[in-house]
C-alpha cells in the first residue's frame, strides 16, 4: 500500500504541483488549504504516513498545528516535514522542538523535497536491528519497541518517532560516545539542511522528557553524546 502524504499548504498552485509530483512517484495525497481542514484530514483513516506542513496558514500557525498533531494519540507518531519560507534558525529550532522531523526552506527544489520525504518514510518504516538489541529496561526507563512506547518509573513519556529512535540508538550503543555527525547520519539520515545544532536541540528535549532518566544521557562537550554503560554508574 503506497504511503499517504498530507499536504498542508494554502498556495493552490503549489498544492497542485506537489500533488502531481507525489502521485507520479506513487504516493497517495490529501491536501488541506487551512489548518482546520488539515486536522480533519490528519485524523481520517488511514492516518497519513507523513505530513508536509506549511507554517503560514490562513487560520492558524503551522507550529500550532504541529503541536496539536503531536498531542493527539492518533497522529503523534506521524512524521512531519515543515516546509516554510521562514528559514531563520529560530523557526527551525521551534519546529524541531515541537516535534517536526525535518524542515525545508521555501523555495525548495521538488527533487530535494522528494528525497527528504523518502528518507523520513524509510526511517519510519525500518526497524533497525539495533532497535532489537536495545535493552527494554534500563534503570527506571522501560521501552516497548513494538508499540514505540516509553515509561520512566511507570509514568508514560510521549516521544516522537524521532526521539524514540534517538533513544533506542543511544541505548543500543550505550557506553559508547556518539558524535553529533554520527547521530545525524544514523538517526536523521544524512540531510544537508539539518545541522549538528539540531542534534543538540533534540537531545535536550529528550532529556527533559525523560525527567530523572535524562541523567543517563551524558554530554561530551564538543564531541557528542553517550548513554551510560549501566544505569547505576557512579557520577564521573
Ligand atoms: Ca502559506
Amino acid at each position: 500500500m503506497s504511503a499517504v502524504i498530507l499536504i498542508v499548504e494554502d498556495e493552490r498552485d503549489l498544492v497542485t504541483t506537489l500533488e502531481y509530483t507525489f502521485q507520479r512517484e506513487g504516493y497517495r495525497t490529501r491536501a488541506a488549504l487551512t489548518g482546520r481542514a488539515a486536522l480533519e484530514l490528519a485524523q481520517q483513516d488511514p492516518v497519513p504516513d507523513l505530513v508536509l506542513l506549511d507554517l503560514m496558514l490562513p487560520d492558524c500557525s503551522g507550529f500550532e498545528l504541529c503541536r496539536q498533531l503531536r498531542q493527539d494519540e492518533r497522529t503523534r507518531r506521524v512524521p512531519i516535514i515543515i516546509a516554510s519560507a521562514k528559514g531563520e534558525e529560530i523557526d527551525r529550532v521551534v519546529g524541531f522542538e515541537l516535534g517536526a522531523d525535518d524542515y525545508v526552506v521555501k523555495p525548495y527544489s521538488v527533487r530535494e523535497l522528494l528525497l527528504r520525504v523518502r528518507a523520513v518514510l524509510r526511517r519510519q518504516a525500518l526497524t533497525p536491528s539495533e532497535e532489537q538489541s536495545a535493552p527494554l529496561t534500563f534503570g527506571e526507563l522501560r521501552l516497548d519497541n513494538d508499540a514505540h512506547r516509553c515509561w520512566v518509573a511507570d509514568e508514560e513519556i510521549v516521544l516522537t518517532a524521532l526521539e524514540f529512535r534517538l533513544l533506542t540508538l543511544l541505548l543500543a550503543r550505550r557506553g559508547r560516545v556518539q558524535t553529533r555527525e554520527v547521530l545525524l547520519s544514523d538517526v536523521w539520515g544524512i540531510q544537508a539542511e539539518v545541522t549538528t545544532r539540531t542534534v543538540d536541540t533534540h537531545v535536550k528535549r529528550l532529556r527533559q522528557k525523560l525527567g530523572s532518566a535524562g541523567r543517563f544521557i551524558e554530554t561530551l562537550r564538543g564531541v557528542g553524546y553517550r548513554l551510560r554503560a549501566t544505569p547505576d554508574a557512579t557520577e564521573a
